[in-house]
């Protein structure tokens, strides 16, 4: 788990609006509603709304750059991301027909040895890494470009030799350690 995270109190005015209690404290800044500040939520109840599960960290992305999702980004996260066009999709790509409902293609992100791999998918589309069709798993780098469907996009690792969660979780619980 990493350290400890200190979450600022926030509350919910009546009308929707989220604020800071430590700087309004009772009165909503927005529309000057006052609220029950005996409701507010516990630093258990916080952490859990406002924090993401360990399992939705984001180890990388797909950016689009061709086709109708052109400047759109996607999130991968560990372990098997399948691609394609149905709402259960990891990757889903919505607007390009030629990209299938189910596993186009999938991008797996392996936490233990922190490795990047494009699969194809067993749909019946292929799927293009550099220019060249894949059949078999191409470990993926920084800028290669996958080409699916009528789109393209290229993956960008945020998870790779140089950073990765665990190290990062590890760094940060060594400096708390010390502190
Ligand atoms: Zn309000």
């Amino acid at each position: 788990m990493p350290p400890q995270i200190k979450l600022r109190p926030i509350e919910t005015c009546p009308n929707g609006h989220h604020f800071n209690t430590n700087a309004h404290g009772d009165t909503c800044p927005v529309c000057g509603a006052k609220v029950d500040t005996h409701s507010r939520k516990t630093q258990e109840e916080l952490e859990k709304e406002l924090t993401l599960k360990k399992d939705d960290w984001v180890c990388g992305w797909l950016v689009c750059t061709r086709g109708v999702n052109w400047g759109r980004s996607y999130e991968i996260k560990a372990e098997k991301n399948p691609i394609g066009s149905a709402h259960d999709m990891a990757i889903r790509v919505l607007g390009d027909p030629d990209i299938d409902k189910r596993n186009h293609g999938i991008i797996v992100y392996e936490p233990e040895d922190s490795v990047t791999t494009l699969l194809p998918g067993d749909s019946k589309g292929l799927v293009y890494k550099n220019g060249k069709v894949i059949f078999i798993p191409e470990k993926l780098q920084s800028l290669d470009r996958i080409d699916i469907g009528s789109s393209q996009f290229i993956y960008i690792a945020l998870c790779s030799e140089q950073f990765d969660w665990k190290k990062e979780i590890a760094a940060a619980e060594a400096k708390e350690a010390n502190a």
